[in-house]
Order: C-alpha cells, then structure tokens, then sequence
C-alpha cells in the first residue's frame, strides 16, 4: 500500500467493511488528489440511498442517515474533501422491494386523495426536519428521482438491448446477462423463492423491472414517455443514475440499511455492470447499517406504535439523545429500541452537560474570574494535535472510530477528557470540540435548559416550575418542612421530578 492510499494526514488509515468483500478494507480514494494541495485535494464521494417520502420516516429509517452522516463526518475528519449524496425517491419504489405491488407513492396519494406532488413536499419535508434535528450535515446533493428521468430513459436505452427484454408490464433486466449477479447479496440467481411475485414472462425470478408502462386505459399522476410507451422508472435505476450523474462512475462509497444488500443493491449493481460493459460494480466500497429493531421485531410504520422522531420529542427526548443511542451502538449490530435505553441515552448526555457547567462552576469559585465558555471552544487543526499527542486521547479517538467507525469505543474517550482534571478547561473544550466533530452531538452547543424538552402532556408551564421550586427553596431555609413537601407533592402531581442536592440548581425534570 504506498502513502498515497493511507489517510491524507499521519494518523492510522481509515478501515471500513466492504459488504462486498464481507471484509475490513482500507480506503483507497478513487480521486486520491495531493495530500495538502487546495486545488487537488484527497476526495471521498458517497451515495446514500434516501427516503422514500410516501411517508414519515420512522426512527429505524434515521438509523441510516446518523451512519451515513457519521461516515462523512468522519471521512472530513481524516482530510478527505467530501462529496456526499442523498436521494429523494418520489418515483418508483413498490410496496415490495422485489418490484411486486403498487408504487408505494401512488398508493399514499389514493389513500389520502392528494396529489403525489404534495404528498412528496410534505414528507421530505418532514424527513428534512428530522435530519436538522439530529444534527445530521446537508449533504452536497439532495438529489430528487423525478429531476432526473430523462437520464434514467437514455441509461436505460443504452442497456436495453444487451441486457433488457419487453414484457406488457413494462421493461426488464435479465439478470442472467450479467456476471456474478447477486454476489452482494451471498445469492444464487435462481434463488429468487419467495422474493418475486410471479410476473408472466419473467424469465429469471430475480429480474426486475426498470421501466413500468402504465397499464393500457389508466393515467398515472406521474408518467413520461419513453421507447417502452408511458410509464414511470423502476426504483433501482434511478441509484444507479442518480450517484453516475453526480458522483462519477466508480466512486467511492455507497451506503444504505441491510436490507438494501439483498435487492436492490444487487440490482443497482447489475445495471452499473450493463452500462459500464465491466464488472465494475459502481461504488468501491458497500457499506451496510444494520436494523433498529423493536422488541416485538422489525420497525414498522404500520403495525404498533409509530416510532417517528416527534414522537420522542413529544415524550419529552431531546432528538440528540436518539442520535447518541444510535452511537452506542455499532452501525453494523442490531439495535433494540426501548425508552429505557432512549432513556439511558439522555442521562448520558445530561451528565456530559452538567459535568461542562459543574466545571465551570468550579472554576469559577477557584478564580472568583469569569470563565471562558465551552461554546466558544473551535476543533483543533491537525498542526495544533502534537500539543496534545502526550495525552493520547485524540489519537485513542482516531483510532476508534478509523477502524470501521467505532463510536462505542469512541465515546467514553470524551468522557475520560472531560473528567481529566490534569488539563485545562480550555484545551478540554477544544479536544471535545474536535472529537465532536465526528459524533455532531452538540455537547459543547447545548444547555442543559435545550435537554430539557417539554412532553407534549406536561400541564405546568416552566415558568411555573421554577416559581415553586423558589418558594420551596424559601420554605427549606426557613426550615418549614411542611410547606416545602406540600410543594413538592404539588409539583410531583404536575409530573415534575424535583432533585434534591443539584449543586447547579439542575433540580427538576418533567416526567416521562
Ligand atoms: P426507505 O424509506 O424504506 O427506502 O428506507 C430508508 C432507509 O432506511 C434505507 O436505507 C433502509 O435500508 C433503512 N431502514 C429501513 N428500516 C430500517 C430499520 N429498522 N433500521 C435501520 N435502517 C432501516
Ligand atoms: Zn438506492
């Protein structure tokens, strides 16, 4: 491996797992630039398979995007200038992965008697909420299915030919035509029982459909013309368009949930193979999160609860105790989603805060001087981290999360700084201002008042609560005992936590 391939700056190479190979590879950029040279810099460009907005995205769907925005993150840490994409599916993805079904968009516009148009608006606009939210980076591109149909019907025409054959219910890819199909997958090309509805004249269980004519005597509220008479893409092709036509063909990464590895992901391969006549497979590396589950099994947006972002909010969770959930775990383990461990997550992430203030504080009654805040506290450049090479933690951090994005490994290196009291506070808030670059979970932006999210049934405004909580205060240093507990009870009956002690005055929280 010569240098040019190690990360841009001398810290330890970043590994990933290739769900292609099913092993940790070092990344090698397809663009490799010159290592400090503005104009040629070492570059990283990353597909990310989007939402499909026929809806709200549940908690599970934005497992993907922290990972998603945790690699970038981290790939702009290791020096590499990042291209990241995410698409917007508002054409084309049926009710089964496996092109059986209707269009989940079209179904939703039925149901709710809305144009897809203003069903699509709607739902990414939600999603969008949800990614500000958990403090997931814009992404360069938000590359929306529909802008891009006329290059899907050219991609389509080139392949056709070799690789596609007519059916009435629109055009389809042999899957037999090109080599390896379904390696991705660890799947034979047969191996389609179960995963297709029957489609007469399919010849291989595995083909799919990239074009759907719309059925003689229906009009479709989306539909364009094309060789194959009106109809609408298949699903698959618009990746393998969306991430050629902004990223280039091969680029670097390409990442999406599991179940991405079985379906549809084979299938963007297949017609990258086709168009590119190789075996070349689009993206060097395929990265794969795994599931946010439920007890009761896979997340859904039907059955049970619907475990969407505001409902957390609503609960009373700051969204970025979700993010961190999501990092204490592997993105390539299975995550269990319970409101204990969401739970947990928070009193992380309080504790973090409330250390921050206590230290100040500390420091503070020390000086009897005004502290310095954390918020003020900027990432240290690379040139500045032999300062701080004696202490270890930034390059422990490195080293985590450059070995396939360790964040459970990563994260208690920010406590172990914040506890250090062998070091400054203000070298402590720039070590964790450049950690945080790479976990986005704001721990130096935040109050803990932000922590504090106001359940949607709470019945007692804060105002409020901080008025009794004053008069109880008065109440203790008077030693009236009585008055304080009958206030407390008071509070307790409002769904207010009183914490008795809090050095901070932190001494209430509104109930679950
Ligand atoms: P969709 O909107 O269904 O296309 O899904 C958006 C993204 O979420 C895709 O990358 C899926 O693979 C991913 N995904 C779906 N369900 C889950 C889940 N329960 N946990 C993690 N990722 C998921
Ligand atoms: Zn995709």
């Amino acid at each position: 491996m010569t240098d040019a391939h190690a990360s841009p700056f001398s810290g330890p190479p970043l590994k990933l797992f290739n769900s292609l190979t099913r092993e940790l590879e070092i990344f090698q950029p397809v663009h490799p630039g010159v290592p400090g040279d503005p104009a040629n810099p070492p570059e990283a460009r990353v597909y990310s398979c989007g939402p499909t907005v026929y809806n709200y995205p549940h908690i599970g769907n934005m497992r993907a995007y922290v990972f998603a925005d945790t690699l970038g993150r981290t790939l702009s840490f290791k020096g590499y200038k990042l291209t990241h994409v995410i698409n917007i599916t508002d054409v084309g993805h049926l009710t089964d992965d496996a092109d059986a079904g209707e269009d989940k968009m079209e179904k939703m516009a039925a149901e709710k008697a809305q144009s897809i148009w203003d069903i699509a608006r709607h739902y990414t606009e939600a999603y969008w909420a949800d990614v500000k939210a958990l403090n997931i980076r814009q992404p360069a591109h938000w590359s929306i299915a529909t802008d891009y149909v006329p290059q899907m019907i050219e991609f389509a025409k080139a392949i056709a030919d070799r690789h596609c054959y007519e059916l009435e219910g629109g055009l389809y890819f042999d899957t037999s035509t090109v080599a390896n199909y379904g390696a991705l997958a660890r799947a034979k090309t047969e191996d389609g029982e179960g995963r297709i509805e029957e489609v007469e004249g399919k010849r291989h269980a595995a083909d799919f459909a990239i074009w759907r004519k719309t059925p003689p005597g229906e009009t479709r509220q989306m539909e364009w013309d094309s060789p194959w008479g009106k109809g609408a893409p298949g699903w698959h092709l618009e990746c393998s368009v969306m991430s050629e036509a902004l990223l280039g063909f091969p680029f670097d990464i390409h990442t999406g949930g599991i179940d991405h590895r079985e379906i549809h992901h084979p299938n963007e391969i297949a017609q990258n193979q086709a168009h590119s006549c190789s075996d070349a497979s689009g993206a060097r590396i395929w990265m794969h999160n795994n599931f946010l589950i439920e007890r009761s099994g896979k997340m859904s947006k039907s059955a049970g609860e619907f475990l969407r972002l505001q409902l957390l909010i609503d609960k009373g969770y700051h969204p970025l105790a979700y993010r961190l959930m999501c990092l204490q775990a592997h993105y390539r383990s299975e995550l269990e989603f319970s409101w204990e461990g969401l739970g947990a997550a928070l009193t992380r992430l309080k504790r973090m805060l409330k250390f921050i203030e206590v230290q100040r504080w500390k420091e503070h009654e020390k000086t009897g001087q005004p502290v310095r805040s954390q918020k003020d506290a900027k990432p240290l450049p690379r040139s500045e981290w032999h300062r701080f090479a004696i202490l270890g933690y930034l390059g422990d951090f490195e080293a985590a999360i450059s070995d396939d994005l360790n964040t459970p490994k990563a994260l208690p290196i920010i406590e172990a700084i914040l506890g250090d009291s062998a070091i400054s506070l203000t070298d402590r808030w720039e070590m964790i201002a450049t950690a945080d670059e790479v976990l986005g979970l704001n721990i130096l932006r935040m109050d803990r008042a932000d922590l504090r999210v106001r359940p949607k049934v709470a019945t007692i405004s804060e105002a409020e609560i901080e008025a009794a909580l004053t008069r109880r205060k008065e109440a203790r240093a008077a030693k009236d005992f009585a008055a304080s507990d009958k206030l407390r009870d008071e509070l307790i009956a409002a769904g207010v936590e009183v914490m008795d002690g809090d050095p901070l005055g932190w001494d209430w929280r509104l109930g679950d």
